[in-house]
């Protein structure tokens, strides 16, 4: 079976057991939101207990405070009423596994995906690339534990964003499904 026919048919059996879901509220009922990775071991609704209709989950590449993630955290506060946030980074990220340069070398290169050797990511495409990716800020994590302060900080100090909601700081571990806090994250994080 193709992927698009698997995706089908489990929303066709989820569709049909979905119940009272059709009756929830848009704006969330436990007031909170996650802003998370999007690695495909990360399961936000199991690692935290989450239910439709519980929490908004905000995912990209890193789980990065990127304009775009700030963008939906407002929206989740300002029009529909969270009063808490996570910034949930996590261990072995593909994020640590290339730089800037790195990646717009890849992308000059080739369109085609690319390798992961001992040395990094190489690539094996051949060509042509795009040399559109020197316009990109990848948002790349060197250190995991500064990533989530940085993100935190950086939302904490967004001019859109008040100072009474506070922002938690986290590293899921991928081996354990542990979340472990960030101490200065969450310090910096703090509700004033
Ligand atoms: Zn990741």
């Amino acid at each position: 079976m193709s992927v698009l026919n698997e995706v089908l048919a489990a929303n066709e059996a989820y569709a049909a057991d979905f119940g009272a879901k059709g009756e929830l509220a848009l704006p969330p009922a436990r007031g909170f939101a996650i802003l998370t990775c999007m690695d495909a071991r990360l399961d936000p609704a199991k690692y935290a207990g989450l239910s439709e209709g519980d929490a908004h989950v905000i995912r990209n590449a890193g789980g990065r405070a990127s304009d775009d993630a700030i963008r939906s955290l407002v929206i989740s506060y300002k029009l529909l009423g969270t009063k808490e946030w996570f910034v949930i980074h996590h261990s072995n990220c593909g994020m640590e596994f290339f730089t800037d340069e790195v990646i717009r070398g890849l992308l000059a290169n080739s369109l085609e995906t690319a390798a992961l050797g001992v040395e990094g990511f190489y690539d094996v495409g051949t060509g042509p690339g795009s040399a559109e990716a020197k316009y990109i800020d990848w948002l790349t994590i060197s250190d995991q534990a500064q990533s989530v302060t940085e993100d935190v900080a950086r939302i904490k100090a967004h001019p859109l964003v008040p100072a009474g909601i506070p922002v938690y700081g986290y590293i899921y571990d991928v081996v354990t499904g542990r979340l472990i806090e960030v101490p200065t994250a969450t310090a910096a994080g703090k509700a004033a």
